[in-house]
């Protein structure tokens, strides 16, 4: 895949790490990045739209998408299937945009796969009793299903090695910060900036 446009992030958090919260405020700061909207054949949350906090699909459909190589990665998350298609990738990436792709570890070790310059972003709680607190919800879920929460997660985060960064969502506007620090001192790597200012570059040394 071609990422020499922009720049291709993979996002990966257990659920009740802050995840969305935290993107929706790096982008209210940092212009020129998009989500990628996913595929999913889990059914809506209240408030979720279709097309924009994720494309809803069948099975049957996805079934299809995946025959037709319509996906740069999918997998089964617990009880559904979730994927990224290249259409929702390639067309921000060639628009100049930077990506981001929020997608669980087993995506994120194809991406890797198929595009090696994805850089890799892990969204950590700042405590286990945090975590807990916030994997309970409303209080209105059963001790049992907090615990399969609880495992799920955990098993999501044993997975923190595989990734380039690590952030740990204790103060959010510390987090926010940080993450935009990783975008901003992407942009500015030397191969990033020779392509950006390719022109000024070459007068800066010729002349
Ligand atoms: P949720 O159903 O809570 O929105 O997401 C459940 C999990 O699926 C999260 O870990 C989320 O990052 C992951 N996920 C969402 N979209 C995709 C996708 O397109 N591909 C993969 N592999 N995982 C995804």
């Amino acid at each position: 895949m071609n990422t020499a446009t922009g720049q291709l992030y993979i996002v990966s958090a257990p659920s009740g790490a802050g995840k969305s919260s935290l993107l929706q405020a790096l982008r209210a700061h940092l212009p020129g990045v998009d989500v990628a909207v996913s595929h999913t054949t889990r059914q809506p949350r209240p408030g979720e739209q279709d097309g924009v906090h994720y494309h809803f699909t069948t099975v049957k459909a996805f079934q299809q998408q995946i025959a037709a190589d319509a996906f740069l990665e999918y997998a089964q998350v617990f009880d559904n299937f979730y994927g990224t298609s290249k259409q929702a990738v390639n067309g921000v990436l060639a628009a100049g945009h930077d990506v981001i792709l929020e997608i669980d570890w087993q995506g994120a070790q194809l991406v890797r796969q198929r595009a090696p310059d994805a850089v890799s972003i892990f969204i950590l709680p700042p405590s286990v009793a945090a975590l807990q607190e916030r994997l309970q919800g409303r209080g209105q879920d059963s001790e049992a299903i907090i615990q399969r929460r609880m495992r799920d997660a955990q098993s999501d985060m044993a997975h923190y090695p595989e990734y380039d960064y690590l952030i740990i969502n204790d103060d959010f506007e510390t987090a926010v910060a940080e993450l935009g620090s990783i975008f901003r001192s992407q942009r500015l790597q030397r191969e990033r900036q020779t392509q950006r200012h390719a022109a000024l570059l070459d007068a800066l040394v010729t002349s």
